[in-house]
């Protein structure tokens, strides 16, 4: 893990998803210096064709790193709903159509689990970050956290589907819980620790 002395550490995440970033950004603290595609304007948009989460954010972190003189991450995730066989998943942001938003995303999955009670709301959200630099694809660190979808969207933080999710041993969603706590036991919290324990940082 890079020491918290020197200096923070560039940092590019491949997205232009403002509350990923944000999120990053906040779990990662001071130790790294961390900017967005906003800071390649001319980067084309990349199509997330992989068929895994591990497979897009290679695509999304190779991609930029070979525009950017420095370390690059790309965080893809999404929800998995064991009661739909794992769906919406890869296809996540994408669930109620290309255009759709986290609004259509959510009444879709409400209305694909009518009918769906109790345990068998079973959910999990998953994330894997890969890092990459000069082209080159260098690790790749995946997190989950288990939780059940709600009947209903409560609360106002967070993104996606965070409305809907309870993670396990809570009684709130990922909204309702706000962005410390989401932070400390998140998906995407738990992929950074793996990308903080890369053998690499130690030969900085
Ligand atoms: P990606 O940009 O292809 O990785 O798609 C991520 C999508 O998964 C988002 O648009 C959300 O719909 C969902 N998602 C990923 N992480 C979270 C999260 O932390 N909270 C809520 N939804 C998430």
């Amino acid at each position: 893990m890079p020491d918290t002395d020197s200096p923070a550490i560039p940092l590019l995440v491949s997205t232009r998803n403002a509350h990923k970033v944000g999120e990053i950004r906040a779990i990662l603290g001071s130790r790294f210096l961390v900017c967005d595609l906003s800071a390649l304007p001319d980067m084309p948009d990349i199509e997330e064709t992989g068929e895994t989460f591990e497979e897009n954010a290679g695509l999304k972190a190779v991609a930029a790193s070979g525009r950017f003189d420095g370390w690059v991450i790309a965080d893809d995730s999404g929800l998995e709903v064991d009661a739909l066989g794992g769906a919406p998943g890869v296809r996540s942001a994408r669930y109620a159509g290309k255009q759709s938003d986290d609004q259509a995303n959510n009444f879709l999955l409400l209305r694909n689990l009518e009918g769906v009670r109790g345990k068998a709301r079973s959910a999990r959200f998953r994330c894997v970050i890969v890092l990459a630099k000069a082209g080159e694809k260098l690790g790749a660190f995946s997190g989950a956290v288990e939780g059940t979808i709600i009947n209903a969207p409560k609360g106002t933080g967070g993104f996606g589907y965070d409305p809907l999710f309870v993670p396990d041993g809570h009684c709130e969603t990922f909204a309702q819980l706000g962005a410390e706590t989401k932070n400390s036991l998140s998906h995407r919290a738990r992929a950074l620790e793996g990308l903080l324990g890369w053998s690499g940082w130690s030969a900085l």
